[in-house]
């Protein structure tokens, strides 16, 4: 194993590597070192993480920066469900607390927009004392305004990007670099881990990575492999993210109660949606499934007892709303290739396209001239009574 930092990928000619070309190592600095160095690999990894520098090479990245997390840690805090995860609905944006240790508690405070107030003039403790202290849960409120009066924010953007094919001969990108969605789920490690053991999988047939085309073979179909469950992670992150956001609308308050309640009821109404979660059975139709069951049920309890024009169209606005949500996620994922990857042509390979062009009209000429030197020889053989 080396350790370095990566500058850049390589071509077979050790040269900076352009799009079309096969990837055949990197160029890079080893740690403790100051001199460029180059290593050469069949198959490239390409897993820098979200802040990877090696993406806007490989792919034309659409980068979506809904929030920050800031993240502060509370000491000796009782959680009102020890040992368990908990979501704040708060205004305007939902506030996160687990366990980290025996003793530790890591708050994430959900702030959304492109940009965070500033720590250096106290704007992002005042906004934490005055805006998130009051709309927590009584118990948590001390350790959580002590952590602030400690000042030691850590703050992180959060970003989503849904995944394309990217299809490199010689490099294959993985985890963050690849493919992110809104931290709220915890989805990111799932995923990236779940690529690396299905990745795996699919290369473990071939007995070495020499070809890079055999290679691009397998890792192009790693794509469209992953996609139905990398999708359902994804979209559900972003979309319970969306829910669980104030938007200022009724039907979003209703949508958040019924999210709430829909949960409580537990049984099958909890079980699905904690398989989606935690990534045991994350089937896209189950979380469509789950998705607008949620939605439903806010439109049945407007409905019931009685239902008035107010409360129905109240429940329209709230279907409408949870389309409004869920499509244009599910749109940028890619709607076939979620539900209906049997339906989505494999990526092309590079070189491999250009090559199975050739193919045919090759063959072609080749069985022309195989025809013609028979038919020749037919001609020019001796009729069999001579012979
Ligand atoms: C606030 C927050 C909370 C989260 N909580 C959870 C959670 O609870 N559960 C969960 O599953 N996910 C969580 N995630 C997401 C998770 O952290 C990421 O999805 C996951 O770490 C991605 O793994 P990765 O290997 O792709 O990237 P990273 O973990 O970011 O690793 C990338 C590595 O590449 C290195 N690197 C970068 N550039 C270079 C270079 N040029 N040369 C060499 N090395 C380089 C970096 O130093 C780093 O070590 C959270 C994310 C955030 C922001």
């Amino acid at each position: 194993m080396r350790e370095g930092t990566v500058r850049g990928l390589l071509n077979g000619a050790g040269r900076p590597w352009q799009e079309g070309e096969v990837v055949a190592g990197v160029s890079y600095v080893p740690k403790g070192g100051e001199k460029v160095e180059r290593v050469t690999a069949p198959l490239t990894l390409v897993c820098d993480g979200m802040f990877s520098t090696l993406r806007k090479r490989m792919m034309d990245a659409e980068i979506h920066k809904p929030s920050f997390f800031v993240g502060v840690i509370l000491e000796d805090c009782p959680l009102p469900c020890p040992n368990h995860g908990h979501v704040v609905l708060a205004d305007p944006s939902p506030i996160l607390f687990y366990p980290i240790s025996s003793t530790e508690v890591r708050c994430l405070v959900d702030i959304k927009g492109d940009k965070l107030p500033s720590a250096g003039n106290g704007d992002l403790a005042k906004y934490m004392q005055e805006v998130v202290g009051p709309q927590l849960p009584r118990t948590l409120q001390g350790p959580f305004l002590a952590a602030v009066e400690k000042g030691r924010f850590r703050s992180m953007q959060n970003k989503a990007m849904a995944a394309k094919p990217v299809c490199h001969a010689g490099a294959v990108m993985l985890g963050d670099s690849y493919n992110m969605r809104h931290p709220i789920t915890g989805g990111g490690m799932t995923v990236a881990l779940h690529d690396t053991q299905l990745l795996c999988e699919m290369l473990h047939p071939l007995p070495n990575f020499d070809d890079p085309l055999a290679t691009a073979s397998q890792t192009t179909s790693f794509f469209k492999a992953r996609k139905p469950w990398a999708g359902t992670i994804n979209t559900l992150a972003n979309a319970l993210y969306l829910v669980f956001c104030r938007n200022g609308q009724r039907w979003g308050d209703v949508m958040q109660e019924a999210c709430f309640q829909y949960l409580k009821k537990g049984g099958w109404y909890a079980a699905g949606p904690v398989s989606l979660l935690s990534g045991l059975a994350p089937k896209p139709y189950v979380l469509v499934t789950h998705f607008f069951m949620v939605a439903l049920y806010g439109v049945g309890g407007l409905l019931a007892p009685f239902p008035t024009p107010r409360s129905a169209l109240l429940g329209l606005q709230l279907l409408w709303g949870a389309l409004g949500i869920i499509l244009p996620i599910v749109r940028a994922e890619g709607i076939r290739a979620v539900f209906f990857p049997s339906l989505v042509a494999d990526p092309r390979v590079p070189g491999r396209g250009r090559a199975a062009a050739l193919a045919g009209p090759v063959a072609a000429v080749a069985l022309a001239v195989a025809l013609a030197v028979l038919a020749q020889r037919w001609v020019q053989s001796p009729p069999a009574e001579a012979a």
